[in-house]
């Protein structure tokens, strides 16, 4: 395979890095390099902010009509739709995700760029006309300015859809950085860009390090906002760094999102979704349902169902169509998913399936697990594993498990599965997440917001209210007519 190579998205001219220096891609899965890119430092970072903040304050863009920034958008929606095998390929090849979960998050992907094309035409603001005789207030809508988007590697097509589509409809200009271990798809998007009529400058893309090319983004006082998904450790930090200049800050973060199981659910139902809600993308996902919370009197024969069915997962070459749990990101992140399997062994919690990786030739993959016998205080059950590992706990009474539900730092999602609808919303209604799914898990769509309660994050994506993230109010009072309050004197003498 011949690894294919990129150069850096600045101010609409594809750029080498002045270091000369590059980073490569292995494929987890197999073990061969499948990219190259040119590696970005601070001196580039600087560029790619110079190049957004001249196309914010001097450019086009911001000062287009939301007829003319849609037309763009749309143009992007086709341009992936039409580019969409490749897109997946490379998500595929660098994130070790099964293809055919790929081609459903471009697709996915897609359809946000489209969801926000119709947006652009419909950013307005208010207008207040009871505020008093000769009085009118307009509250309107200004684009914040300059964004710093920062992705993770586990969607990396997906994510940062989620977000520049939205900061584009509002005329925001971007830099944006993709995960170092998966920044190709992210760098050919810059492509699209441009093709689709994009003006130069107004997205930047930068392949790099977050230590160095995120640290300026967070900090640069030319930047207006940070848009930021990652781990909620490095969230904190990028908010603690663009607080010394006060930027607007939206954060998607972790999770440790509960399922919950009753005893009347359809049980068919919940435990297919328990078993996707834990493995898809191998587990290495923010809104994985990383616990399964089971009534008692149907925990015993549930797990042996669950056994029964995880044994039927196909894992292996993310190539192949039929493969639903694909590679590990790195061997450091199996390492550390195999630590937290260990740790929950030694503090009492049994392994029922898997526990252990699984000796491919190539690249690093593990056993879909089942971990049973789960405390809620155990360190399994409080903090993000990252990988396709289910802890298993038990309650007796729903509002046990709402307090079991919301006992850990993480408010991102959560599932509930019963027959009796009252049961689903008395519980939904208790749990402390941005998103709770009923008698589903893990269902998405362009209209509805997302975003995490807690250290989950700050602030919604998608939805109605996206593009309205990316902008400032400003109010515009006004006064027609003559004068009423009078501060030091009347010159007509009036009262
Ligand atoms: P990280 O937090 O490690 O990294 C996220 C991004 O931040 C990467 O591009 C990284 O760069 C960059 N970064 C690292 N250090 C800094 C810094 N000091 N300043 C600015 N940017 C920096 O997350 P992962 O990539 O490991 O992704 C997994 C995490 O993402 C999980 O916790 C997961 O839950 C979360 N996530 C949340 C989602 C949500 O919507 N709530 C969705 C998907 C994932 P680099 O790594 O290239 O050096």
């Amino acid at each position: 395979m011949t690894p294919r190579s990129y150069e850096l998205l600045i101010d609409g001219r594809w750029t080498k890095a002045r270091s000369g220096e590059t980073i490569e891609r292995v494929s987890p899965a197999h073990g061969v390099t499948v990219s190259t890119y040119s590696k970005a430092s601070e001196h580039e970072a600087d560029l790619a902010i110079s190049a957004a903040r001249a196309a914010f304050d001097r450019g086009s863009w911001p000062r287009m009509s939301g007829s003319e920034r849609s037309k763009v958008l749309l143009n992007v929606a086709s341009l992936i739709e039409r580019d969409a095998e490749l897109l997946a390929m490379l998500d595929t090849l660098e994130s070790g995700k099964p293809i055919a979960q790929a081609r459903g998050e471009i697709a996915g992907a897609a359809d946000i760029w489209r969801y926000a094309a119709a947006l652009t035409r419909d950013l307005h603001g208010e207008s207040f006309s009871t505020i008093g005789p000769h009085k009118l207030g307009v509250v309107v809508r200004d684009p914040i300015g300059v964004v710093s988007i920062i992705t993770p590697w586990n969607f990396p097509f997906l994510i940062v859809s989620q977000k520049l589509p939205f900061a584009l409809a509002a005329g925001c200009t971007a830099v944006v950085k993709p995960s170092e271990l998966t920044s190709a798809s992210t760098l050919y998007l810059g492509k699209l860009l441009l093709e689709a009529g994009l003006p130069a400058g107004v997205v930047n893309i930068l392949s790099g390090k977050g230590l160095d090319v995120g640290a300026v983004m967070t900090s640069d006082p030319r930047v207006d906002m940070i848009s930021f998904t990652g781990s909620t450790r490095v969230g904190k930090s990028a908010m603690a760094t663009a607080a010394q200049t006060l930027k607007k800050v939206s954060m998607e973060l972790g999770g440790k999102n509960p399922q919950i199981i009753f005893a009347d659910a359809d049980l068919e139902a919940a435990l297919d979704a328990a078993v996707f809600g834990a493995y898809f993308n191998a587990g290495e996902c923010c809104n994985a349902g990383s616990r399964l919370i089971i009534q008692r009197s149907i925990a015993e024969s549930f797990v042996a169902d669950l056994q029964r069915k995880v044994r039927d997962v196909k894992v292996g070459d993310p190539l192949d169509e039929d493969v639903r749990v694909g590679a590990i990101v790195t061997p450091e992140h199996l390492a550390k998913i195999e630590g937290y399997v260990a740790d929950a062994q030694e503090a009492g919690a049994e392994v029922k399936v898997g526990g252990t990786r699984l000796d491919y030739e190539s690249g690093q993959f593990m056993a879909p697990t089942i971990v049973d016998g789960v405390k809620p205080q155990m360190t399994i059950a409080r903090e993000e594993v990252f990988g396709p590992v289910l802890s298993v706990l038990t309650f007796e009474t729903a509002e046990e498990a709402v307090v079991i539900a919301n006992g850990t730092d993480y408010g991102l999602s959560a599932g509930v599965w019963s027959r009796d609808f009252n049961t689903c919303l008395n519980v939904s209604r208790g749990i402390h997440a941005g998103t709770v799914w009923m008698n589903t898990f893990m269902d998405g769509a362009s209209e509805l917001p997302f975003g995490g309660y807690k250290q989950s994050g700050l602030g919604r994506e998608l939805g109605r209210r996206a593009v309205d993230d990316y902008t400032e109010e400003k109010t515009l009072h006004m006064h027609h007519g003559p004068r009423t309050a009078w501060w030091v004197t009347n010159p007509a003498g009036q009262a």
